[in-house]
């Protein structure tokens, strides 16, 4: 007989922001590493059809997938903390997009003759992709976006409760993910709230078999015993989910509090132990540096990281493969435009500029890259990041006086980044972009040197994240390469014969690399991603804690 594919679904209660990304992610990586093939999804209670038009402000950053699908971040976590799981759009739905499937259907005569109702169309179409997103798997963790409580939640609620008695109880479990505060005046953990949290799950008809609990400190058996007694899960599937420096510390805790053991216990899965020594080597890494370089992030979105997530943890990866931890300046790129913090870039030991869209803080950016180019600091520019540090190289080495990217001079002389063909008959803003992975052949060789991508990947194909409308201008290419811009990664389209530029970097300059993908999606803890290693070990060659900088022609 077949195995029994089992489902584990994680919600949440109490607050946003308690990590119940992360604690699902760390409960697939510590099954994962039990030999279990396992897949995740994130289901999302807001109407977009995916988070592609949202701004990061307000959602966090947008996860690319090979595929091209936009994904909410926790796509992101579940991407480092799974090794093996492929994730497709699959893997990320919205209420937006269960609606849209419905009507369109509806709409086709799928219905005919009924009405067309949240109960059982809406579900049983929650269910239909539940079902999509486990595919071959033999586990499927599904986190449920939203806090128990809110109005948008309850279709997915409802669904997730019917799923019980589809499958079979023995086949699904409930996590629970809520806050205990510790109130200092009371000197007490308090557990009021996870009760009428738990409360609320059960009057949907949903008992917990798990709780984890979120607090700044170990909960003590009594405290457990008696959440265990007010929300009817016993004592020991109580397990608390406390305060750790390091997200990826939260995995090895949870194996500790033997969290796994008792969820694979329960599910009736028989496996060994995990295998968690390479992981647990990565976190000493983390925990205990060997030396530190500080990265100036300069950007927009200063005050809200979680817009560069992926970004922020690629360069922890990026040091943990060179024994260092990494400090992110970050830096607002409109104050720098105004002239008043160019010189906190002189602190750092290396400069990046992530991607992003619209006008602000644009020539700020810009001067960043010309900062890093001609005092040899260490830069690296990804999507428009790169876009921004070929306008900075056309305008002061190629004479190219108002070189702009047509994104913000639709109508500018000397558009060095241009619109891509393909996106300029495209009228809708959602999934319209050059999404997903796209190949591109890596220059092994520049004047007897190898390249910097090429000492970075160690190989000439690549494949690599895209999201982008707009790309270098082909006509411009001969003169910033004659001016000393080399192109040392590029893509060219099977049918037409068009080239894209995918990266460029100059050859005199310690390391200074542009890449038009998001390569900060593919890193991963124990796989870190080859360009954030050369970025910070060339940040921790040439910066001011490091050896003296080499000098380049800049
Ligand atoms: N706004 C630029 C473009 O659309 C860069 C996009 C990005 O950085 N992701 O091409």
């Amino acid at each position: 007989m077949a195995k029994q594919k089992k489902y584990i679904f994680v919600t949440g209660g109490v607050l946003s922001s308690i990590g119940k990304g992360i604690a699902a992610a760390s409960i697939g990586m510590l099954l994962e590493q039990r030999g279990i093939k396992v897949t995740m999804a994130k289901m999302d209670p807001y109407l977009n059809v995916d988070p592609g038009t949202m701004s990061p402000f307000q959602h966090g950053e947008v996860f690319v997938l090979d595929d091209g699908a936009e994904t909410d971040l926790d796509l992101g976590h579940y991407s480092r903390f799974v090794q093996n799981a492929e994730f497709t759009r699959k893997n990320s739905f919205t209420t937006g997009r269960i609606y849209d499937t419905v009507i369109r259907r509806e709409r086709a005569g799928g219905y005919l003759g009924k009405t067309v109702q949240v109960i059982p169309h809406i579900t049983d179409e929650i269910k239909r992709h539940i079902d999509e997103a486990a595919g071959e798997a033999d586990l499927a963790i599904i986190e449920v976006g939203g806090t128990v409580g809110d109005i948008e939640s309850l279709p997915f609620l409802e669904a997730i409760r019917q799923i019980r008695a589809d499958k079979g109880a023995e086949n699904v479990l409930y996590v629970h993910l809520t806050l205990v505060p510790y109130i200092a005046a009371a000197g007490e953990l308090k557990t009021k709230p996870t009760q009428h949290s738990v409360k609320e799950l059960r009057e949907i008809g949903i008992q917990p078999d798990i709780l984890l609990c979120r607090s700044d400190r170990k909960l003590p058996k009594d405290v457990k015993e008696k959440i265990g007694l007010f929300c009817n899960v016993p004592g020991d599937q109580v397990f608390s989910a406390i305060d750790v420096s390091s997200i990826y510390e939260v995995p090895t805790y949870f194996a500790e509090e033997k969290l796994d053991e008792k969820i694979v216990e329960r599910l009736g899965i028989w496996t060994s132990s995990p295998d968690l020594s390479k992981w647990s080597a990565m976190v000493e890494k983390i925990r205990k540096p060997k030396g530190e370089v500080t990265i100036g992030v300069v950007g927009k979105y200063t005050d809200w990281r979680d817009s560069y997530k992926s970004l922020s943890e690629a360069l922890i990866h990026g040091g943990v493969a060179n024994d260092v931890k990494v400090n992110m300046l970050y830096v607002d790129s409109e104050e720098i435009e105004k002239g008043t913090n160019l010189d906190l870039l002189r602190s750092v030991d290396g400069v990046l500029v992530p991607g992003g869209f619209g006008e602000r803080g644009i020539e700020g950016k810009i001067k960043a890259a010309e900062f890093a180019r001609t005092e040899n600091v260490p830069y690296f520019g990804i999507c428009l990041g790169m876009q921004l540090a070929v306008v900075e190289f056309a305008r002061n080495r190629c004479e190219l006086k108002e070189a702009n990217s047509a994104e913000f001079r639709p109508e500018g002389r000397e558009s060095v980044i241009h619109m891509m063909e393909a996106q300029k008959s495209v009228t809708e803003k959602g999934g319209t972009m050059r999404l997903g992975a796209y190949p591109c052949q890596v220059l092994s060789k520049f004047g007897g040197h190898a390249t910097k991508a090429y000492t970075a990947y160690k190989k000439e194909q690549i494949s690599e994240r895209h999201r982008h409308r707009f790309e270098v201008n082909n006509q411009y290419r001969s003169v910033l390469e004659e001016r000393g811009l080399l192109v040392s990664g590029k893509y060219q389209d099977r049918n037409t014969g068009t080239e894209l530029v995918e990266i460029v970097e100059l050859p005199g300059h310690p390391w200074y690399l542009g890449c038009q993908f998001h390569p900060e999606f593919l890193s991963k803890p124990l796989s870190p991603h080859p360009l954030f290693v050369g970025f910070i070990k060339a940040a921790k060659e040439c910066g001011k804690g490091g050896q003296p900088g080499l000098k380049g022609i800049g």
